[in-house]
């Protein structure tokens, strides 16, 4: 891998061989969930990585660095390789600081950087931190931002939900916002749900 120049690297130019754009992402995130046999929402980002194998575990990390939310620590080389206190090959770390709908969604993000950088490219010893606010002009945290976001809420779901939502619920006042429903139909945060209307140009 060649080193990147000032200019490459200010304009965020990805480095792997492999580089994914936002179709292909939504795309890949989709075959995820039907590989899976999880298409039904609210998706459970947990079921899905026990799935591959992941321990998930809740950590303090206000001594380390309190931005942290979220890790993925990957060491599939081999037994051999396992030492005392790192026994576990796939772990998911998750800040104790959450709620349940953010950590569903970071557990996204990171099997975004399981599927696109790891085993999408056949690497068998990563590590991923995630600081909030994430830096989104690292492609790779963009790339699994964005794969966290389509598989938590893909566009054809979305387009359906609030097509329900203007048909059934939004006069019968079970739902004062169309964010609100979002959030409640497929458990995410509140930000992510009004970054995904606006960006569908569904918040009309
Ligand atoms: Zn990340």
């Amino acid at each position: 891998m060649k080193e990147p120049s000032v200019a490459e690297k200010q304009a965020g130019v990805v480095l792997h061989e492999k580089s994914w754009t936002d179709k292909e992402i939504a795309r890949e995130a989709y075959n995820f969930l039907k590989e899976q046999d999880a298409v039904r929402f609210p998706v459970d980002t947990y079921e899905l990585a026990k799935n591959q194998k992941f321990k998930l575990k809740w950590r303090d990390f206000s001594s380390v660095d309190p931005n942290i939310v979220g890790m993925i620590l990957v060491d599939d080389r081999g037994k051999q390789y396992r030492k005392n206190g790192l026994s576990d090959r796939r772990i998911i770390a998750l800040s104790d600081t959450l709620s349940e709908a953010e950590e569903r969604f970071i557990v996204g993000h990171e099997l975004g950087h399981y599927y696109l950088h790891g085993r999408g490219r056949g690497e068998t010893l990563y590590a991923f931190s995630d600081k909030e606010p994430l830096d989104l002009s690292n492609p790779e945290e963009y790339q699994a931002e964005r794969f966290a976001m389509d598989l938590l809420l893909p566009e054809g779901a979305m387009r359906t939900a609030v097509r329900l939502y203007k048909e059934r619920w939004s006069d019968r006042g079970t739902y004062a916002t169309l964010k609100e429903y979002i959030c409640d139909m497929f458990f995410v945060p509140p930000d992510k749900a009004k970054q995904r209307l606006d960006e569908l140009g569904l918040l009309a």
